[in-house]
């Protein structure tokens, strides 16, 4: 354990998952005789939102199907005005080129009987869908690329800080989860990849890592972003989705939608009457589960056998293979029933949302050196291709910036106060166990901070996360692995209190179920059409500002084309 690693590198990419590991690929493409490590505390061949594989593109923009300015206007309306479109816009342009490449490495998207991509339909606008059966080795067909560049990989070493001196990002630190060694990496550029905070509030079954996110990904990039000094943007902006009761797995809108399938009330009718992108048919779902007419659920009963097989085939051999299983042993069949549905816990994630480190079309966030890509980096509605696109360009573009600077040696007492914080857990193996810590935090999560949300609760729950910073202090770990989870507990709390902050700030309900305040059930545009950004201040509080919406690239009247759903 007291085992010191020293590394050094030209561009580190914390987290292998999908933005991480394209990120590691573009940086080595950009510059074969740079030197590019991969920092992940699973295993790059099945780890991150991907690790079982993926059943489709839900944002494609593929070139006779629809336009980059398109989809900006989509991802505009959906995230009610409140997006950089330039840095949307990247992934309508860049999306293609990089199915096309994933394409030529193996990966099999669907095509029609005559070649061309065989794109769905599920938005009210735009055809976006692009179905995946095939996609369940994606994340292996990533590993081989990353090998085949040479790129470096060192698996199971968990960061914890990024390290940050003279005003930029200059490494970052970590530890081993298997032999507990303290892990210092020197780099010029830091690439943060590492995906949602998918354990910020409880699931419905109680059960900690049965998530609807990766349940590896704690929040670990927004906690250490945040300590590192970047800005983060749209944090009120939960991400809820619609799950498979009990089952951590989505509803299949994407999937099943184009097959005909739908949500239903338990009357048996549609009732979603906005678009799949949005906060609006979390909030229309909401309402349903909670008047006389719900519970919901995913109906496919009306479909012949050949449609239910061919959806099941897709459903249960890709991203959630176990499905089939789970069905199974409830005695669930969509043949005769439909599923009951519900609604995820909360969690961050910009690319089901928008909330996330506040990084410009470039990849950058505000602190020099220092890069974000995927679910953690504030595009909004990114998903995976959005991931890949800006793992693309934060690889590129922190590569040529680490042709511009030196290495510079960490300061040793901050290494050596990181290294105290991180294992004080050791030193008390018998102190409350990180599952209780961490369960009871997320209870406090649900109990204050799920929507709706209203001023009086957000203050008891912002209060006692401030407060559980000594709860903290208690944790005991035996092993490194338990070590590990404590870590992933104090993210967890850093995200609540930024999440609770950030929706007290926003005196309004927007984006639907995502930030709906029951004192303040109206949009209000007047005061309101603004990103709410925050970040460390030098003092080391948390502070909170009005960032404005960058101009628009493509015309969108928001006052007009919204997909409102009343809220009363
Ligand atoms: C259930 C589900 C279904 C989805 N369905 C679709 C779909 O059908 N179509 C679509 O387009 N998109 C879909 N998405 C979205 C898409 O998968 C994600 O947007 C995308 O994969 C996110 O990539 P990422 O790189 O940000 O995160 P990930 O791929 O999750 O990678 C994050 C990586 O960081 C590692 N990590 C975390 N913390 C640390 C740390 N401290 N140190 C080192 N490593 C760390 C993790 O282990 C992980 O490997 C879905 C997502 C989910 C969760």
């Amino acid at each position: 354990m007291n085992t010191h690693q020293l590394m050094q590198t030209d561009v580190l990419v914390i987290g292998g998952g999908t933005a991480g590991t394209m990120a590691g690929i573009k940086a080595k493409q950009a510059n074969p005789d740079g030197d590019v490590l991969i920092l992940e505390k699973a295993n790059i061949r099945r780890s991150g939102a991907i690790a079982m594989g993926m059943d489709g593109v839900n944002t494609a923009v593929i070139p006779g199907h629809s336009t980059p300015e398109q989809y900006v206007r989509e991802v505009t309306i959906a995230n009610d005005g409140i997006v950089n479109q330039k840095a949307v816009y990247q992934t309508g342009k860049l999306g293609f080129s990089v199915i096309q490449e994933l394409e030529s490495w193996g990966v099999k998207f669907q095509k029609d009987a005559q070649g061309n991509y065989d794109l769905k339909q599920v938005h009210r606008v735009g055809k976006y869908v692009l179905p995946m059966p095939e996609g369940k080795d994606l994340k292996t067909i990533l590993t081989r690329q990353v090998k085949r560049h040479k790129v470096r990989v060192t698996n199971r070493v968990m960061a914890t800080r990024v390290i940050v001196q003279e005003g930029r990002a200059i490494g970052a630190v970590g530890f081993d989860v298997r032999n507990g060694d303290f892990v210092v990496i020197q780099a010029k550029a830091v690439i943060l990849c590492t995906g949602a905070c998918g354990r910020l509030g409880l699931p419905a079954s109680g059960y900690l890592y049965g998530t609807y996110e990766n349940p590896t990904n704690a929040g670990d990039g927004y906690a250490m972003a945040y300590h590192a000094g970047a800005e983060l943007s749209n944090i009120e902006c939960f991400q809820i989705n619609p799950l498979i009761k009990d089952y951590n797995g989505p509803a299949c809108a994407y999937v099943a939608g184009p097959f005909g399938a739908y949500t239903a009330n338990a009357e048996g009718h549609r009732f979603i009457s906005c678009d799949y992108w949005s906060g609006q048919m979390m909030l229309e779902i909401y309402k349903e589960l909670n008047s006389g007419k719900g519970p919901v659920h995913l109906k496919m009963n009306h479909l012949d056998e050949d449609t239910i097989s061919e959806i099941e085939r897709v459903l249960w051999a890709n991203e959630r293979p176990s499905r089939g299983r789970f069905h199974e042993g409830r005695g669930e069949n969509y043949r005769t029933h439909g599923v009951e549905m519900n609604i995820s816990e909360i969690g961050l994630c910009s690319g089901h949302s928008a909330s996330g480190v506040w990084v410009n079309e470039k990849g950058e966030t505000t602190v020099r050196g220092l890069y974000a890509a995927g679910d953690m980096a504030s595009v909004p509605h990114n998903y995976m291709i959005g991931a890949f696109v800006y793992g693309r360009i934060c690889g590129e573009n922190g590569m040529e910036y680490s042709a511009t600077v030196e290495h510079v040696e960490p300061n040793p007492e901050w290494l050596e106060a990181e290294k105290a914080r991180i294992y004080a857990p050791l030193d008390q193996p018998n102190g409350v166990p990180h599952t209780q810590v961490e369960y009871k935090l997320r209870r406090l999560v649900n109990d204050y901070l799920q929507p709706p949300k209203s001023q009086n609760r957000m203050e008891i729950g912002l209060n006692q996360f401030v407060r559980y910073q000594e709860t903290l202090n208690l944790m005991g770990a035996r092993d490194p692995h338990e070590l590990m989870r404590c870590m992933e507990v104090h993210f967890i709390r850093d995200c609540a209190e930024m999440a609770a902050r950030a929706s007290l700030y926003r005196k309004e309900s927007r984006w639907g179920l995502y930030h709906y305040r029951l004192d303040y059930p109206d949009k209000n545009n007047e005061e309101w059409f603004c990103n709410v950004n925050l970040k460390k201040d030098e003092s080391g509080h948390m502070t909170l500002f009005k960032c404005p919406v960058a101009p628009y690239i493509v015309e969108v009247d928001v006052n007009r084309e919204v997909y409102d759903v009343a809220v009363r």
